[in-house]
């Protein structure tokens, strides 16, 4: 989200909407669709930025355009000649000739405008690459959880934008079970964790974001991510361990895929 986040603000930043075109009225979640489409026409586009795994557009008024991917949205901008693809669910269309798609085959992904974007984003947790999160913070947010660790790093209202393959990855080179109960980390090894977070999600921005073979991911110009090359575990089952060579497992944790070496990640204290 980062690395769209970064595209769509060199891409729109003084953009201003012409008319919206919605082609699945639920992928608005706020307000209703026709007070949308009435709405945007002639606001324009200040600047793009992320909250969580939220996109959030701040629009001239002040408003504040909110987008979320979920499993299999893609936002492209795109020149207006061509008509949408089969999956576009609104269109945005600018002044300028071009258009803002998005795209959602699984039509989870959502829309808000909004005067505030807490109303949307307020009850999130803090951003793990924030300055002022600090390995002591987070240290303090698992000593707080009795629960496995993997389901407390996905829960967006304690740490806002990890999903789940950056938290397989982050507890292997953290060298955590998924399992592991949270309150029982060390202060090592939380600080190694904090430092495992920061890495997993510093190199996925750097490889702009992870695309898998189901290709869901793309950038605003519809371009696969180069993460994949680097993930550890995530996808790997049955691949050797990069640091023992034991073979990686998959479990369900909390109804999600996980993916983890039996050997380097500690069920138990130390
Ligand atoms: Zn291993």
């Amino acid at each position: 989200m980062e690395t769209l986040a970064g595209d769509l603000r060199r891409l729109l930043r003084g953009a201003e909407f012409s008319s919206v075109e919605i082609l699945w009225s639920r992928t608005v979640a706020m307000p209703a669709a026709d007070e949308l489409a009435s709405q945007l026409p002639g606001r324009r586009i200040l600047d793009v930025g992320r909250r969580g795994k939220f996109l959030i557009l701040s629009l001239s008024g002040p408003s504040y355009l909110l987008i979320h991917l979920r499993m299999s949205g893609q936002l492209r901008v795109e020149h207006g000649n061509c008509p949408p693809d089969r999956h576009a669910r609104v269109v945005f269309h600018l002044v300028d000739g071009r258009q803002l798609i998005f795209s959602d085959t699984r039509k989870f992904g959502r829309v808000y405008w909004v005067d505030d974007p807490d109303l949307v984003v307020g009850d999130l947790g803090p951003e793990p690459l924030a300055p002022d999160f600090t390995p002591e913070a987070l240290a303090a947010l698992l000593s707080r959880h009795r629960g496995a660790i993997k389901p407390l790093l996905l829960n967006q209202r304690v740490l806002a934008g990890l999903g789940n393959i950056y938290t397989d990855e982050a507890l292997f080179v953290a060298g955590l079970h998924p399992l592991r109960k949270a309150n029982t980390l060390s202060l090592a090894e939380s600080e190694h964790l904090y430092a495992a977070i920061r890495q997993v999600l510093l190199q996925a921005i750097d490889n702009r974001g992870t695309t898998l073979a189901d290709a869901r991911y793309r950038d605003a110009e519809g371009r696969p991510g180069l993460n994949v090359g680097s993930l550890r575990v995530y996808h790997r089952a049955g691949e050797p361990c990069p640091r023992c060579g034991t073979l990686i497992e998959r479990t369900v944790v909390g109804g999600r895929g996980t993916h983890f070496c039996p050997c380097c990640q500690s069920l138990v204290d130390g």
